[in-house]
């Protein structure tokens, strides 16, 4: 079955390096080490909330290659269905929204936006076992796809590609993951 499930920051927008410009702007102070834990203090977690709620939501950049890709698979047959957990600020999810749509047109069957931070598990299991195919870039999430059965990617990012975990495929770009499943 050709479905891809996909998260959207770090993996298909470019959400880091505009976090970063905004920090740079209004908190020079502080910087970001590592944006899927909430470990590197209190105070950063609430910036990153606080960003996600602003316009500067609606303006991210592609990551690498995946408005081609991502709109080569559609084209291909294949569904696309995203899951982002940036907060369900309505007027930051209509942003967000528009962002992708407007990068890549079409290409997404459904975009859900779940609370701030909440893991995937209950998303992801309404694929469980389907053949469906899952991108991700923080490893609690990569991880509770593969334990589900689902064929999981991890896109590499600064922060993540320390670990391993079975059935979790670190990969460079979007390139990479296309090749490997339309051999499937
Ligand atoms: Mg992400």
């Amino acid at each position: 079955m050709k479905i891809l499930l996909t998260d959207i920051d770090g993996v298909v927008l470019d959400w880091q390096k505009h976090f970063n410009n905004y920090l740079d702007k209004y908190y020079p102070d502080e910087k970001l080490f590592d944006p899927t834990v909430f470990a590197q203090g209190e105070r950063t977690g609430k910036i990153i909330k606080e960003f996600n709620n602003t316009a500067w939501i609606g303006f991210l950049e592609p990551w690498k290659d995946s408005v081609e890709v991502l709109t080569e698979l559609k084209n291909m047959g294949w569904k696309i269905y995203g899951c982002t957990s940036m907060g369900t600020d309505q007027y930051a999810n209509a942003l967000r929204k528009k962002n992708v749509e407007t990068l890549m047109p079409n290409v997404f069957t459904q975009l859900d936006i779940i609370p701030f931070m909440q893991p995937k598990g209950n998303w992801l299991s309404q694929w469980r076992d389907s053949g469906a195919v899952w991108v991700e870039d923080k490893w609690s999430n990569a991880i509770l796809g593969a334990d589900m059965g689902i064929k999981t990617f991890l896109m590499k990012q600064s922060y993540n590609s320390k670990h391993d975990y079975k059935g979790v495929e670190k990969v460079d770009n979007w390139r990479q993951i296309y090749n490997k499943v339309i051999q499937q």
